[in-house]
């Protein structure tokens, strides 16, 4: 079945723009680590890329060792990418990163220059594309000078594999002294891609103050931990085993469900879902520019869609919010 957009798909929201740059995205991404790898049907992939995009949702968030298996992620969307997208490549913000485990030997993980310029290379590849709209640097490598991590970023736009680049998961120190390394090259460094949600708030001790001052974005990953911050677990955790994420069965502890309860009493007085709420809280003033969403579902993804008719809370949501999630 050929694919043509819906042509309201940008009447939904508004977008938003990423530090004092030109770049725009919409509040909520959607991202690829997960459900895009081999372990899906591709017609389902396809089918909640499509409902994403016609629901103004034009940013995809890839890495080259998005699966499972790594790197599969990349390959199915190289395949979405020659089917559906190609017309609509102008009008896509398409990322991808290296910095994690992709192949056998000291080049193929962490922040060298000879593993950021050859990865870029080989997502492009997969991916069907001539260029990303950003490039990330996935971790800060403690044994590479920063100054070559984002070198090898700043090759990457001159010569025209990414428009803009970004760090993930950088502390605030390390994230104000890549800035001042971009700086100095004249790199559109632009976005931050951290983990943020209610129970980890990290980044409010320090990174969100580094990066309104350095005029940078914000783009949030695992803003549901995964899956907790949402319905699903309230009942029972037997769902998550046959998932097999391990990160999250980590979190699946008593003390994380009574805290998780709590904040679904939250969300309901406020007339959202506990998702809805978790998405609209990560959307408030101050806080993320866009949140990374993942979906195995178009269901899934409609009901976070609700979450952007209402991200304003008032100081006593904000405050019982940061009580529960202390505990
Ligand atoms: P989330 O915290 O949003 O978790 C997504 C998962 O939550 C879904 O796969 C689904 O689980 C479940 N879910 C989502 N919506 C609902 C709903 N309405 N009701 C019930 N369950 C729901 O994000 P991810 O952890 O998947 O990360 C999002 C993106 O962030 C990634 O795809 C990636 O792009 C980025 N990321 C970046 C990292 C980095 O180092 N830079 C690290 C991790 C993520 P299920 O699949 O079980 O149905």
């Amino acid at each position: 079945r050929p694919y043509t957009a819906a042509a309201d798909r940008y009447e939904h929201y508004g977008y938003r723009r990423v530090g004092d740059s030109g770049l725009r995205l919409p509040p909520l991404s959607l991202g690829l680590w997960w459900n895009f790898g081999d372990n899906r049907p591709f017609d389902t992939q396809r089918e909640i890329l499509r409902h994403a995009f016609d629901n103004g949702i034009n940013h995809f968030d890839l890495a080259n060792n998005y699966g499972p298996p790594a790197g599969s992620a990349e390959e199915n969307f190289g395949r979405m990418m020659a089917k559906d997208f190609k017309p609509y490549r102008n009008e896509l913000v398409i990322s991808s990163k290296a910095g994690y485990d992709m192949w056998p030997g000291p080049h193929g993980t962490f922040g060298s220059r000879k593993y950021l310029l050859a990865s870029c290379e080989a997502s492009l590849q997969k991916m069907n594309l001539d260029y990303v709209d950003i490039f990330y640097s996935h971790r800060f490598d403690p044994k590479t000078p920063l100054e070559e991590t984002i070198g090898a970023l700043d090759t990457l736009v001159r010569q025209g594999k990414a428009t803009y680049v970004g760090i993930s998961s950088y502390s605030a120190e390390r994230t104000a002294e890549a800035v001042a390394i971009a700086k100095d090259l004249g790199t559109p460094l632009v976005i931050h891609q951290p983990s943020y949600n209610i129970l980890n708030p990290w980044v409010e001790h320090g990174l969100l103050q580094t990066l309104q001052e350095e005029r940078m974005g914000a783009i949030a990953f695992t803003p549901l931990a995964q899956g907790l911050l949402t319905d699903k677990y309230l009942e029972t955790t037997d769902v998550v085993r046959q998932g097999g994420r391990r990160s999250l069965e980590a979190q699946l502890t008593e003390e994380n469900l009574t805290k998780v309860r709590r904040l679904n009493e939250v969300a309901q007085k406020r007339g959202q879902s506990l998702a809805q709420m978790a998405l609209a809280w990560l959307l408030r003033d101050g806080a993320a520019t866009s949140v990374l969403i993942g979906a195995s579902s178009t269901k899934q993804l409609d009901e976070n869609l609700g979450a952007l008719e209402n991200v304003d809370f008032t100081e006593a949501e904000l405050a019982e919010i940061a009580k529960i999630a202390q505990g």
